[in-house]
Order: C-alpha cells, then sequence, then structure tokens
C-alpha cells in the first residue's frame, strides 16, 4: 500500500487526509498539537484578572489556552491560528462561505468539489430564531443603509445544541460547531500523530522521499511515497524554506477590526458571532463580539454584557512573510484606506443606531486567515502543483491562493485541497 504523510490537521489537511485515504492510501497526519479543549477555565476567575489588569499580552493567552497561539507583528498587529488537532477550524465562528473567485480567474474550477462539500459537511442558515433584538436591529439597519446583509451559512454539526453562549472562537463546549477533524471519524487508514512537528521534508534526486519530525525530545523519519503540506498560511511557509524550497514574501492575513460602543443590556457576548455578513468591495462588515479586545484592550472594560460591537474584516496586500520566529506583516498605504472607508461605514451604522461617533472605541487590530506564499498561477490552474515542488510534494492550504480573499476561507481552503489531493492521488 503506498504511503502518504500530511502536515498539520486543519482545514486543508483534514480533507486531504480523507481524500487520499478514500483512494487507498495509508496516511499519516502529522500534527504539532494536540487534541483540542475548549477554553474551561472559571470565566468568573478571567474577569477578576481581567479587571485587576493581569492580561497584560495577548501572547498570555497560550498559557491558559494552548490550541490558540498568537503571533505579534508590526503596528501591535496580532495574528491568531489555532494548534490542535482541527487546527485554526476548532477556534473559528463556523461561517461557512464559498470564495473562490480568484481561483476562477486563474482557471481553477472547483464547482464539484465544493457540490461535494454541500453533502459532506453540515452547513446550515437556520440560527436566525436565536438571534436578539439587537441583532435584528442591526441586520435592518444595516439593509436600511443599503449595506445588502445577508445570513450567514454556518459549520454546526447539530444547531438544536447550540446554547448561543457566544464563545465559538474559545472552543465550542456544546457540540453544537462542526471542526474539521470530524472529516477523519470513522475513516479507515488514517492515523493522526500528535505532539509532531514536522520540521521539514526530505528530497532526495528530485523527489519528496518523506519527513523530519520532532516529537518531544525525539527526531524522526519517516518515509512516504506522496507528501502533503498543510499546516496553514504560517506553517507550511516554515516547512517549504526549511526543506530549502523558497516561498514568496506576499503574506497576507485578513486584518479585523472591531468598533464597539457602551450599550447596556446588549448581550452580544452570549449571541452567534458573525450572524449576519455583509459584503463590501474589499472588506466585510458583520456583528461581532471580541474577545481578544474585552480581554487585553484597556478601553474595553466593562461588562461583557454591555458591549456592542461592529468586525471589519479587509483584504491586504499580499505583502509579508513569516520565518517560524519573526512575523513581518507590513500594512500598505492602501490597506490603511480601505480601513478608513470601512471605519467610516461602520460610524453610519451607529449613527443610524444612535450612537454617535465620539461614543465609539476600537477593538485590537488582530488577524486569522494568513496564506499567499506560494501563490498559485494560471500556469499551475490544472496541475495545482507549483513548479518550485518536486513532483510528489503538494501544499494544500491558503498558502495557494493568489491573494486575500478577505473573506472565511475555510469553505474554499477545503474545496481546494479536495481537488489537490485528487490531482495528487492520480499523478
Ligand atoms: C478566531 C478565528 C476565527 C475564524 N473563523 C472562521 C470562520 O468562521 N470561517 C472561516 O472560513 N474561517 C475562519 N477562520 C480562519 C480559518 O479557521 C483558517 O483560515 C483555516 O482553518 C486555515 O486552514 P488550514 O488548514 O490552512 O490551517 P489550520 O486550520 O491553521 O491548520 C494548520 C495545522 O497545522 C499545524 N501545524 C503547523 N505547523 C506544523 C508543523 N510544522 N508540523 C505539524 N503540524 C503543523 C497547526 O498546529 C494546525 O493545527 C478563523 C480564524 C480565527 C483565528
Amino acid at each position: 500500500m503506498k504511503k502518504a504523510i500530511v502536515v498539520g490537521s486543519g482545514a486543508g489537511g483534514c480533507m486531504a487526509a480523507r481524500e487520499i485515504a478514500l483512494r487507498g492510501y495509508e496516511v499519516t497526519v502529522f500534527e504539532a498539537g494536540h487534541d483540542f479543549r475548549p477554553l474551561e477555565l472559571d470565566l468568573q476567575r478571567l474577569e477578576f484578572a481581567r479587571k485587576a489588569g493581569l492580561f497584560l499580552d495577548e501572547r498570555m493567552i497560550e498559557l491558559l489556552f494552548p490550541a490558540m497561539r498568537i503571533q505579534k507583528g508590526q503596528v501591535g498587529l496580532v495574528h491568531v491560528t489555532g494548534r490542535a488537532v482541527g487546527g485554526t477550524t476548532t477556534l473559528a465562528t463556523g461561517n461557512a462561505l464559498r470564495y473562490d473567485r480568484y481561483l476562477t480567474n486563474l482557471g481553477i474550477d472547483l464547482n464539484e468539489e465544493f457540490a461535494e462539500l454541500e453533502r459532506e459537511v453540515p452547513q446550515t442558515t437556520e440560527h436566525r430564531a436565536n438571534w436578539s433584538a439587537l441583532t435584528e436591529r442591526l441586520f435592518a439597519t444595516f439593509e436600511q443603509l443599503g449595506l445588502a446583509p445577508q445570513v450567514t451559512p454556518k459549520f454546526m454539526e447539530d444547531p438544536t445544541r447550540c446554547v448561543t453562549c457566544g464563545k465559538c472562537v474559545l472552543g465550542c463546549r456544546y457540540g453544537a460547531k462542526w471542526t474539521c477533524d470530524q472529516l477523519l471519524v470513522g475513516l479507515d487508514g488514517v492515523t493522526v500523530k500528535r505532539g509532531a512537528k514536522v520540521e521539514r521534508v526530505i528530497t532526495e534526486n528530485g523527489k519528496a522521499t518523506g519527513v523530519v519530525v520532532q516529537r518531544g525530545p525525539r527526531r524522526e523519519t519517516h518515509p512516504a511515497d506522496l507528501v502533503i503540506l498543510a499546516a496553514g498560511g504560517l506553517g507550511t511557509p516554515v516547512v517549504l524554506e526549511a526543506s530549502g524550497i523558497p516561498t514568496r514574501p506576499t503574506l497576507f492575513v485578513d486584518p479585523v477590526l472591531c468598533i464597539a460602543c457602551r450599550w447596556e443590556g446588549a448581550h452580544l457576548d452570549t449571541q452567534l458571532p458573525m450572524p449576519f455578513v455583509s459584503e463590501q468591495p474589499d472588506y466585510i462588515l458583520s456583528p461581532y463580539f471580541d474577545w481578544l479586545s474585552f480581554y487585553f484592550n484597556k478601553q474595553w472594560r466593562m461588562p461583557s454584557s454591555d458591549i456592542m460591537s461592529i468586525m471589519i474584516k479587509m483584504a491586504d496586500t499580499s505583502a509579508g512573510s513569516f520565518d517560524g520566529h519573526h512575523l513581518d506583516k507590513p500594512l500598505a498605504d492602501k490597506d490603511w484606506e480601505v480601513m478608513a472607508g470601512a471605519v467610516d461605514k461602520v460610524y453610519e451604522v451607529f449613527e443610524a443606531m444612535g450612537v454617535p461617533r465620539e461614543n465609539t472605541f476600537y477593538g485590537t487590530l488582530n488577524a486569522g486567515h494568513p496564506g499567499g506564499c506560494l501563490p498559485l498561477s494560471r500556469a499551475e490552474a490544472h496541475t495545482l502543483h507549483h513548479a518550485a515542488l518536486p513532483a510528489n510534494l503538494y501544499v494544500a492550504d491558503a498558502t495557494l491562493f493568489p491573494r486575500s480573499l478577505g473573506n472565511p476561507p475555510i469553505l474554499t481552503i477545503m474545496a481546494l485541497a479536495k481537488k489537490v489531493a485528487r490531482i495528487a492521488t492520480n499523478s
């Protein structure tokens, strides 16, 4: 039986592993993290620490919640990724949106893959019955302002289990949210090795022959006939570089900024995050209670139930890199211009809700959709195999995206990974 290695168990990795196993390969997934556990600390104790100002730096989260990894870049931009079985989907708010227009522009057709995903992955818009009066009012205000809000489809394993605790990003404790590790449940032929960080791919005579893995104090070598890298937009470039395969300084991250105000009894903290989305050129807007800002941003020092907040998520310029230690992600003038336009739009919403802009405050600038460091071009539209890679080494995550989507990428990453896995097992 042929052996395949998949690096990373996030959206791309689990999907690729599943497809390859279904084609008869023996698949080993190496995952740097461990089994995911939602943040289960007593939130009252956290509240005590927050009020006492003990949360000084976002990187402290990792001590309480090891599945959430934080890197800090320029202008205080806080980069959030997941490190656990299930990757960053364990932290996701479950938005299931298709955004493949930039791939389509290159000639990459993912229609078949998206159609299959509709059958294979639970997605629903049936959460509106749980919306609060404030969420409905926000939706109506967005409509009034011509912002064309759309109810967000959500990856939900079992919507009836959702208690609208509002803490999807801290991990779902109720089994309501679907995460991509579900793709491997009950599947024969896939073994997930936890706490196993792949250092590099071994190549000989232009072929990948295996990987070098760091597991605790041990360094192991594992052979393979096929290697798929899906360690995420920040992880995959690090493995490629360590393997002697240069990447490009074209990192995008989709910066996020929340604008908030004091609104007594808003209870956005106990609502489904991002219940609807307004898509604008280069950014999206959505109601979102930002736990990162709540714990680490001094301006958010008020009861969580009394904060109303709207998220801006924007497509940024492809510029930057990550070497495993230092994250270089500058924002270009154009990025600041897009952000300024989006901020004005949010002020319009607040003003229509009766909140003057001087009563609003910002959240912490953060990001969680990295990718773009080995972008596909038109020439690779049919092979999905970058020219820089040995024949039996593929990438199956957002590293391949030609530019930022400015939108939730999980569904599109899974569709691309599905296709990559098919091509890789046919070649
Ligand atoms: C708070 C938050 C909320 C989000 N919400 C949404 C949402 O609602 N909808 C949406 O579409 N997107 C959302 N995203 C983005 C989305 O979760 C990610 O873009 C997506 O999961 C990326 O998939 P991936 O497979 O490329 O990488 P990941 O899911 O990040 O998985 C990569 C995995 O590889 C592992 N890894 C890294 N390096 C190595 C190595 N060297 N060896 C072994 N393993 C390694 C990591 O530990 C990780 O588990 C959100 C992101 C954040 C931060």
